[in-house]
This record gives structure tokens, sequence and C-alpha cells, in this order.
């Protein structure tokens, strides 16, 4: 087992939720009525290791959309489609050093890094192309559902309609790309775009959230059914840029005080994954200014100060 006493290891767990469960602070995320009107204090902890141990504690019942966490998983399946060679003729790999829908490109014309909108955006036009859009999103949905480990995978219809009513960065992002010549040949705009808001809306919860996480701790192979969704090579490439580009503008803060690969989004999910331990789901709602969901941060932090996981902890 890779954590021997796990009663105690959810006893410390339980702990740090109970400590946080006071916290108020931050703001839901308002920028489309749906995701405003989530009630703001649910807060879940779900965690699976890589030899299929699970806890949870909280609304881990409760469904979330996806938002910015499709991110990582999006780029894995441009890796598995077309190897990284082709991958990053279209998509940089630095921290941006701007917020994630700033409207730039690197010196290539580029988009900086897959995990912010532009680079989001610059992955679903690569994954499935030559395919309509209804079997693209289930290619998507398929692998979220696999990744998950059995659990409920849904979408979120409201919400996606409000992205793309009121998408007018991310159009502007996908117009300042084309006009860059980023995209491969024959990319459909608008329908890459829609693609893009639908796989922000992919609703899954904690519990399903702790299995992506956990099976990209374990390399690429769902603990819980055994199953490789993705290779060792892809995997590695995306906790690599997890790592310097997961959290928003605070990715280079996590990255020093956390030390560890992970990725959250505006509905509050944060996915935290420790190589070859476990992955750990977090998700409340209220946000700091930065984008980050402010328990998820906390919890982050505490739980690297009770246990030496930080990246360079085995120094
Ligand atoms: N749907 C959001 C957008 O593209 C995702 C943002 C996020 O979670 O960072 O604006």
């Amino acid at each position: 087992l890779v954590i021997p006493d796990f009663a105690s290891f959810m006893a410390d767990i339980t702990e740090v939720y109970e400590s946080l469960l006071p916290e108020r602070r931050g703001a839901v995320a308002d920028y489309i009525p749906q995701l405003k009107r989530v009630p703001p204090d649910q807060f879940a902890i779900s965690v699976c290791t890589v030899d299929g141990q699970r806890f949870s504690i909280g609304d881990a019942g409760v469904r979330f959309c996806v938002q910015s966490v499709c991110k990582p998983i999006n780029y894995c399946l441009t890796l598995e489609e077309h190897g990284s060679d082709v991958v990053h003729e279209h998509v940089g790999r630095e921290p941006s050093g701007r917020g994630f829908n700033e409207l730039s490109v690197n010196g290539d014309g580029l988009p900086h890094n897959p995990m912010i909108n532009s680079g989001a955006i610059m992955s679903c036009s690569l994954i499935r192309a030559s395919l309509d859009i209804a079997d693209r999103f289930d290619h998507v949905a398929d692998t979220w559902r696999r990744l998950s480990g059995g659990g409920h995978v849904g979408f979120n219809n409201a919400v996606y309609l409000s992205e793309r009513q009121t998408a007018d960065r991310n159009f502007a992002l996908g117009y300042f790309m084309r006009e860059h010549g980023a995209f491969p040949g024959n990319t459909n705009l608008i329908e890459t775009l829609e693609f893009y808001f639908q796989c922000c809306s992919v609703e899954l919860d904690s519990d399903g959230l702790a299995s992506v996480a956990s099976t990209l701790a374990n390399g690429g192979i769902v603990p819980l059914s055994n199953d490789r969704v993705f290779s060792t090579g892809s995997v590695q490439k995306c906790l690599s840029l997890m790592s310097s580009c997961g959290m928003y503008d605070y990715s280079g803060e996590f990255a020093f005080t956390i030390g560890l690969p992970a990725k959250s989004g505006v509905s509050g999910a944060l996915m935290l994954v420790i190589p070859q331990v476990m992955g750990i789901a977090i998700w409340s709602p209220r946000l700091d200014p930065l984008g980050n969901s402010v328990r998820g941060i906390e919890f982050c932090r505490q739980l690297v100060q009770k246990y030496n996981f930080h990246m360079y902890d085995s120094l």
C-alpha cells in the first residue's frame, strides 16, 4: 500500500477539511449566471491513491463543471492523437506570465501553453478534427468517463449555452490566433470554439475528479479499473505543464510552496496530482482574485505542511 496507515491519513484530511469549513473568503465566478448561482459554501475533498484506496468528505456527490480542468485532459488527448512534435507546432510550453484569457501569442505566433484559454482552444482544434462535432464531443466525454473510473459524467447545457453567449474574449482569442496562422489547416473556428465551451461544461463530482487525478498520478492507467487511457509519455508532458502553468497567475508561487502539478478552474475545482502516490480533488466555489479556489489552495498548503509531498521534500 502506498499509504500504509490510510485511517490516520483520512483523519488528517478530515481535520484539514474541518479547519477550512469556516473559511468564507473569496467569491464565486460571476461571469455567467449559471456559475454565480452555485451555493458558494459547498466544499468537497476526494482522494484516490494509485493502488485504489479512496476517501471523500463534504459535498463529494455534488456535480460541478470542470471548466479549465478540461485543459490538461484535452492536451493529453492531442498528444495521444498526434504526438508532441505535431502538437507543439501549434502551441508553446512556456508560462505566459499573463492572465489566462490575455489576448497574446508567443514570438512564434502561437498560444503560450495548453493550460490557458488560447492554448486550450488550440487543443480543441486538434482533437479528432476529421470527425463531426458530435463524435468529437463523444470522444472527450468517453475519455472523462474512463478516467473517472465509471463515475457519472454529465454535461451542463445551460453553462454551455451561456458560455457561448458571453464568449467575446474567447472568440477574440480564436480570431487573433487565426490571424497569426496558428491553427492547423481546415480548422473550423466557430466549431472549435463551441467544442471548447462544451468541454468546459462537462460535469462530474469530486470522487470522479479524484479518479482522474489518480490516473495522472499513476502514469495514465486508471487505478480503479486498470484501464490505460493515456501513455506515460503524454502524462509526463501534461504534468510538467501543470506544474509550470496549471494555477493561473499563481502557478510559480504554487510550484514554489506546494511543489506539485495541479489544475484549477473557475468553478472552484482543483485537481492535485501527487505522482506515484495519489490524486486529490478539491471543490469549493469561492475563488481568490487570481481565480483559484480559496479553500483549495489552503488545503494544498496544509497538506504539504503535514506530509512530505512537495516534489523536493525528498532531497
Ligand atoms: N469557460 C471559461 C472560459 O473559457 C473557463 C475559464 C476557467 O476555468 O479558467 O472563460
